[in-house]
């Protein structure tokens, strides 16, 4: 594959990705998909997922685990439902994210990525050893597909994260860095800790934000591409620094409004062919 072919994160059912027709027609040659709900997820949809993909000569990237209950309405909310850290979803959810696993496999996808959830940040929390184990599990599951796992920056510092990574002390788990989740979460500068972080990023989103007045205890707001705080120049020099060069996949969130959403990208993506071509 060439250097950093643009991609789009795409929903079939669940998740707020835009349709597969969409990102057809904005041109991409790649896409991340959330995944599917649990009765989509057929070897029969695989296999006709797959020839559409093949039609439109589409790449699928990694597949997104997203499960029911998980909101992002403010950042308690988000501590309280999304992930694999919440105690009462955890058994339930790591089976589907799993199942999960195994139809990225059926679709012949090598990365299947996650929010974990708010990891303790205090190692000698008991939740802090629950969560180690269940990313072990997850990640031996999907070893044994031939996958990695990626996970979703925002909710710990670069620091907090590289830790935890290294106590799972797994070779496949890798991360999915999203620079505008460190501004939303207000978990740090997001450029800063990329550089940081940055040996284990395999996949990254193309988002922007700004920064909330009470950054950690409030949202940020997320805008289009371009008009946050990220700096896109500095982060794909910053990316071509530490030899980045897989999929730059955008990432806009506002499926409400999707005539919105789908020209927001179409301008994100001209605003990323430009600076591919002027970093190269
Ligand atoms: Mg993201």
């Amino acid at each position: 594959m060439e250097k950093w072919p643009l991609g789009v994160f795409t929903s079939v059912d669940a998740g707020l990705g835009v349709k597969l027709e969409v990102a057809h027609e904005l041109g991409v040659p790649t896409i991340q998909l959330h995944a599917p709900a649990a009765q989509t997820r057929t070897s029969e949809n695989a296999e006709r997922f797959l020839n559409r993909l093949s039609d439109l000569g589409i790449t699928l990237t990694a597949v997104f685990g997203g499960f029911e209950g998980e909101s992002y309405a403010d950042i308690p909310t988000v501590s309280r439902t999304v992930g694999l850290v919440p105690p009462e979803t955890r058994a339930v959810r790591t089976r589907e994210m799993k199942e999960i696993a195994d139809f990225a496999k059926l679709l012949g996808c090598p990365v299947v990525a996650l929010h974990l959830g708010f990891i303790p940040h205090d190692s000698n929390d008991p939740l802090y050893a629950e969560v180690l184990e269940v990313t072990r599990d997850v990640c031996d599951h999907v070893k044994a597909n031939g996958q990695n796992l990626h996970l979703e920056t925002g909710q710990e510092s670069a620091a907090g994260l590289l830790a935890f990574i290294r106590d799972v002390d797994r070779d496949n788990l890798f991360v999915n860095f999203d620079p505008a989740n460190m501004i939303l979460y207000g978990t740090g500068e997001p450029i800063e800790a990329l550089r940081q972080i940055g040996s284990l990023v395999r996949s990254v989103h193309c988002k922007d934000g700004k920064w909330a007045a009470n950054p950690g205890a409030e949202w940020g707001q997320e805008v289009p591409l371009g008009e946050g705080d990220v700096g896109m120049e500095n982060y794909l020099r910053t990316l071509d620094s530490l030899g980045y060069a897989g999929p730059l996949t955008i990432e806009r969130e506002i499926p409400q409004e999707p005539e919105r959403q789908k020209a927001e990208i179409g301008k994100a993506l001209r605003l990323l062919t430009e600076l591919k071509e002027k970093i190269g």
